[in-house]
């Protein structure tokens, strides 16, 4: 499937004091007046805690900031952190005070957290998720939807190996993508009130169906973290079987791996296994590209090789050059 590409601007916006958010369009203006009264984070770790640290900062998120989780550790800490106006342990009595509840959990947490929230929630409120896969997300906070409360799936495309509170910073989706997958039922204020929201976390917004985001990041997202975690095993094995110093020499290109395969094994767990299909896929595909790699490499056919880490180069300069980077 096709992706449905809309950057039309769909901020309404009244006019009165305005101010140019980072990363939004310099030509267009922005209100300072917050977008919603008040917003809740369940799940104040990296993707939550920095959209909650740039609400604080900017102010233009929600006039009051709601985070909930479910451990009085994180709960101590945000607090230490004084990134929210108010910490809470009780989903559902933060989601009634809420006009936008954004869910910030691994990705197999949505659906029952979903259910703790949707029925507390106001007639006209908005819940809004980050999950890193969409179908499935979608899949299990469906059955608890109800009509009277919006539901706009997004997932914003950046982060870092870091979990946890202490791992946000409010920059971090300056920049950055931040892919929205509404459904046919979404409303149109609904989904330009998340939009907006993401703009004011400094993000490049893109609206694509849910079945061809969990393709695309399968490939760019999912299986970079599937072959990190590989070769770090692989690595580590060897390392065992031939008590050789394989890891003492860990040098760049080996280094760049280790720090994606720092990352959480809950969220990549949950990633994992609710992407199976497309990531399986892309698995299949690289493993037959890795064949003709390896093909070319017995034959020696300098051309294929040279060809391969020419397209690397060209992909990485058009990062750079796209600031994704
Ligand atoms: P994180 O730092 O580990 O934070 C996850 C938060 O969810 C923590 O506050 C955790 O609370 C809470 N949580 C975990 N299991 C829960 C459960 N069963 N019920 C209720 N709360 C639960 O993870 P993150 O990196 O911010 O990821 C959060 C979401 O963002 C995931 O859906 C992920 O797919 C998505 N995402 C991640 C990235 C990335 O690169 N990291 C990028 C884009 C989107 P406790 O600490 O108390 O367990």
């Amino acid at each position: 499937m096709s992706p449905t590409v809309s950057d039309e601007s769909v901020v309404d916006e009244s006019g009165a004091d305005v101010l140019t958010a980072p990363g939004e369009d310099a030509a267009k203006p922005v209100s300072d007046t917050p977008l919603f009264d008040t917003l809740v984070v369940v799940g104040p770790g990296l993707i939550g805690s920095s959209v909650l640290r740039r609400a604080q900062q900017k102010r233009t998120l929600a006039r009051q900031l709601i985070a909930v989780d479910v451990s009085p550790e994180v709960r101590a800490r945000v607090e230490e952190l004084g990134i929210a106006d108010r910490v809470m342990a009780d989903v559902a009595e933060a989601a009634a005070l809420a006009d936008c509840v954004m869910l910030c959990v691994p990705v197999g947490a949505m659906g029952p957290v979903a259910a703790l929230a949707l029925p507390a929630m106001r007639p006209g409120s908005i819940l809004t998720e980050v999950g890193s896969t969409k179908v499935s997300v979608i899949e299990a906070i469906s059955p608890f939807l109800r009509p009277d409360v919006a539901y706009v799936p997004a997932h914003p495309m950046a982060g870092t190996e870091y979990s946890g509170p202490d791992a946000g910073f409010a920059t971090l989706f300056e920049n950055r993508w931040c892919l929205l997958t509404p459904l046919e039922g979404t409303p149109p204020e609904a989904l330009a009130a998340v939009r907006t929201l993401w703009e004011r976390c400094g993000s490049r917004l893109r609206e694509m169906d849910p079945a061809h985001h969990d393709r695309v990041c399968a490939i760019v997202s999912h299986l970079p973290h599937l072959l990190a975690f590989t070769i770090c095993g692989t690595a580590d094995d060897l390392a065992d079987e031939t008590r050789s110093e394989v890891l003492d020499f860990a040098a760049s290109g080996f280094r760049d791996f280790t720090r994606i395969a720092a990352s959480d094994p809950v969220m990549w767990r949950d990633v994992f296994l609710a992407n199976r299909e497309a990531l399986l896929e892309m698995l299949a595909r690289f493993m037959e590209d890795a064949q003709a790699m390896a093909r070319a490499i017995r034959w020696g056919d300098e051309a294929y090789i040279v060809d391969r880490i020419q397209r690397g180069r060209a992909i990485r300069k058009s990062l750079i050059e796209n600031q994704q980077a």
